[in-house]
């Protein structure tokens, strides 16, 4: 080091980052500080904010932001070529559903590094398809899973216990482990959820084999919170940095995030289909698939694929079963 800045060419520094503390600038001191607050990783430092690692550490917000971008360099964050992308892309990990239709539509299941929105009316089966996700991403890679374990963010109070052990059972995994490898919680308020969004950051760092995200539901309490068109501007604005950060925890740990949404009739539309997701065009413009639930006869569920950066659109049909979700 010579006046504070490293002497070591780019290349070279990028493969003799692989802690906290080889970054420069961050000494023991400043390194046990983001420890404490969470900050365990170059992960964690490369998708904060310079204010929020400032804040913590107290250093400058431009010593900051040189940490971060350190970070980010020599996790490879930068700029690539195709084919590294499309070696990266073969490495996706899909979680089934449990109807084959259905993963068929998804292009073999819910995908890993990105986000996933199920939305639809009540009853059609957004709550049961999490459900199952969180017991299917248990299971071993040949039967659709991860081997990995979940995250549930419930914002409706609608998550039941009872619903994973029966789905376990169905497919053969021991309930009480299965019910072990679902880190819960019940988020309050809007602020509750994002405070909880970046609380899961740090489960994921410490457990190491997350692998799923639940949101359920992603836009009630905004919705609740601020209801009329005056505020709708503060409304999207919040939740877009919610998404946003859903979005970095997906890509940067590998891991699958499934939202659901609630739908509302638009009064300005005449013609045509006149339901639309709630939370409108921020959740529009999120990397991911959308998927429209409809109801058919008795437990029958049709689904619509809507917007995915690469898969056709298409349907599907699935029942939900006491078992959980199935063809028919
Ligand atoms: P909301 O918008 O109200 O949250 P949702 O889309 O999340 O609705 P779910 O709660 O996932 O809807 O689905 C409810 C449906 O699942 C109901 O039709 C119900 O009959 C069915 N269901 C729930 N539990 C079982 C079970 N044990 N066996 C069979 N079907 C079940
Ligand atoms: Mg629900």
């Amino acid at each position: 080091m010579v006046n504070g800045k490293s002497t070591m060419s780019r290349p070279e520094r990028k493969h003799k980052i692989k802690d906290l503390t080889d970054i420069p600038g961050v000494g023991p001191a400043t390194a046990q500080k983001l420890r404490e607050a969470g900050f365990y990783s170059l992960e964690a430092i490369a998708i904060a904010s310079p204010e929020e690692i400032a804040g913590i550490s107290g250093i400058s917000t431009s010593a900051a932001q040189r940490i971060i971008a350190t970070a980010r360099e020599a996790l490879e964050l930068g700029f690539k070529t195709a084919d590294v992308i499309y070696k990266e892309r073969l490495s996706v990990g899909r979680i089934s559903t449990g109807s084959r239709n259905l993963d068929r539509l998804l292009g073999g299941g819910v995908e890993t590094k990105s986000i996933t929105e199920f939305y639809g009316e009540f009853g059609t089966g957004k709550t049961q398809i999490c459900h199952q996700l969180c017991v299917n991403v248990q299971l071993p890679r040949d039967r659709g899973g991860l081997e990995g374990t979940a995250i549930y963010i419930d914002c409706e109070g609608t998550f039941r216990p009872e619903r994973i052990v029966a789905m376990a059972k169905a497919t053969g995994l021991e309930p009480q482990q299965a019910l072990k490898n679902i880190v819960y919680a019940r988020a309050y308020n809007s602020d509750h959820q994002m405070l909880l969004t970046e609380q899961a950051k740090e489960i994921i760092e410490e457990k190491g084999n997350v692998r799923l995200l639940i949101v359920d539901s992603v836009t009630s309490h905004f919705r609740a919170e601020y209801p009329g068109r005056e505020v709708l501007a503060v409304r999207q604005q919040k939740l877009n940095r919610h998404l946003h950060t859903l979005t970095r925890i997906a890509d940067i740990y590998d891991i699958a995030i499934v939202i659901t949404n609630q739908v509302m009739a638009r009064p300005d539309v005449f013609w045509g289909d006149a339901i639309v997701a709630v939370g409108g065009h921020v959740l529009a413009h999120v990397p991911g698939a959308r998927v429209y639930l409809r109801k058919l006869k008795g437990n029958k569920r049709i689904a619509r694929l809507v917007d995915s950066p690469y898969l056709p659109e298409g349907e599907a049909t699935f029942v939900i079963t006491d078992d959980g979700i199935r063809d028919e």
